[in-house]
């Protein structure tokens, strides 16, 4: 209890000093905050940044792998417009047989007049599909059905082949003078097709997935990155159909490096807040140490000769009367001669804190000397009052003061000179009439007050 009290008052004496360093804290604490969320913005910034470029290094693969297959359609296409009604059917197995070898990652190619696929290369596996007509097939009529509506080559897929396995399929429309006259469609090998597209691609910072946009079916990566707030999602357009991208970091290396960076600004902040905290008390100490008495706490000869100028000076300005009183205690010498230093320290303290009783809040007591006291006794109305305090303290030591199961009789000796309203008086003629009134009391047998005669005149 007595632990905490004491750790109470500790804090109450030193709240400026905690509430300074409180505030550098909180200062330096922000500015750091500050420091690190615009670092963190920066870094995530430059995440995105080079999310973007990834994804635009794929995007722009896949467009030149898929262009490279895109053009037989175009050079098939004017075969068709000029022959379509002389045709071969070995001459077209020939050219579509040169047109397969020359391209990468076409599983077939296939000719539909009308609406019915009558050619296909290689026949070989796409028996199957040969007489099949798109208007049957739910799943691939849609597509078929737009590119003749919108007279443009169309991509589809990934989708389940009528021959097996899952691909790309390009369909171009072909119009003869105006009118529809069949399709071409080029199915792409995926697998074959994205290795190719992506090689070299693969990063070890970036993951990504890709779908068609309006689905929900992931048909490249990791179907979880569509899901992710972090994400950079952008979109390509390929003929007459959206791909979504997600391309995501794979190991975000930024939070860990942001919480050290947080913690070490606490830290740093932390430390700076307790430096100034025991730089501000220990100045605040250093100071009431160079403007306090050691042993009685009472001001000294520094403090009070400053409060007594200004006490003078507003007297002086102001019109008012004010009194010096010069304390020295009669043979304190004997006294520690006879108790020993230790008592007279003790007696001094006792003595320090019967004067504080005796005196105003306007007064200022301080222990200038050994055994010497001096209060400057502010706003008198009458010189009378300076009797009146110098009675108080009189008849405070009437009685005999125990101190450390001592009991002592102590007296004191007093010498008062009052500051003459209008007059010419300056502190240092003031105090030496304090003086010579004190040597004057010493003089006629101690244990007795004086007021320096002109001051009688007040
Ligand atoms: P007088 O009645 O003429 O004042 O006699 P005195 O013995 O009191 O003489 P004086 O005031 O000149 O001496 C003051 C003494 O106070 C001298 C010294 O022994 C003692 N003294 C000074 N400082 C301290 C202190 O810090 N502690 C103690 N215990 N004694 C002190
Ligand atoms: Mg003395």
């Amino acid at each position: 209890m007595y632990r905490l009290m004491k750790y109470v008052s500790y804090l109450k004496n030193n709240s400026a000093s905690f509430a300074y360093a409180f505030l550098i804290f909180i200062i330096f604490a922000s500015i750091f905050e500050l420091l690190v969320s615009a670092e963190y913005e920066k870094a995530e910034a430059r995440v995105t940044v080079e999310a973007t470029d990834y994804a635009n290094a794929l995007k722009t693969k896949v467009d030149r792998e898929l262009n490279a297959l895109l053009f037989v359609s175009n050079g098939l296409s004017s075969y068709l417009t000029v022959y379509h009604q002389h045709l071969d059917s070995n001459k077209l197995s020939a050219i579509l047989a040169d047109l397969y070898v020359r391209t990468k990652h076409v599983r077939n190619l296939g000719v539909a007049v009308g609406y019915k696929l009558t050619y296909v290369y290689p026949v070989k596996s796409n028996e199957k599909s040969i007489g099949i007509d798109y208007r049957d097939i739910t799943q691939q009529w849609p597509q078929v059905k737009q590119a003749v509506d919108s007279r443009e080559g169309v991509l589809a897929g990934p989708l389940d082949l009528v021959q097996g396995g899952r691909g790309l399929i390009y369909r171009y429309p072909i119009f003869v003078d105006g009118q529809y006259w069949g399709l071409l469609s080029t199915v792409i090998n995926t697998d074959s097709f994205f290795k190719a597209a992506f090689h070299n691609l693969t990063d070890d910072e970036f993951d990504f997935a890709i779908r068609v946009k309006g689905s929900s079916t992931v048909f490249y990566g990791n179907p979880s990155l569509f899901q992710n707030p972090k994400a950079l999602i952008s979109v390509s357009d390929l003929p007459n159909v959206q791909w979504e991208w997600a391309v995501l970091q794979k190991a975000e290396k930024t939070p860990e490096l942001i919480l050290i960076t947080r913690l070490m600004s606490i830290a740093i902040s932390l430390l700076l807040a307790t430096l100034a905290y025991f730089f501000l008390s220990e100045r605040k100490t250093l100071t009431s140490q160079a403007m306090q008495d050691s042993l009685t706490g009472l001001a000294n000869r520094r403090l009070l000769d400053f409060r007594m100028a200004q006490t003078f000076a507003q007297s002086k300005r102001f019109n008012r009367l004010m009194a010096i009183m010069y304390i020295d205690i009669d043979h304190f010498k004997k006294l520690n001669d006879s108790y020993g230093h230790d008592v007279g320290d003790e007696l001094l303290k006792i003595i320090a804190k019967k004067l504080n009783h005796c005196i105003r809040d306007v007064d200022i007591l301080s222990r200038v000397g050994g055994d010497e006291f001096v209060i400057v006794l502010d706003e008198l109305n009458h010189i009378d009052d300076a009797n009146l305090i110098a009675d108080k303290i009189m008849a405070s030591f009437e009685k005999n003061i125990t101190v450390m199961n001592k009991t002592i009789k102590v007296s004191v000796s007093i010498g008062i000179a009052g500051y003459q309203k209008n007059s010419e008086e300056t502190l240092n003629s003031l105090m030496k009439k304090a003086d010579i009134a004190l040597y004057e009391a010493k003089a006629s047998g101690r244990n007795i007050y004086k007021i320096y005669p002109e001051s009688r005149k007040i």
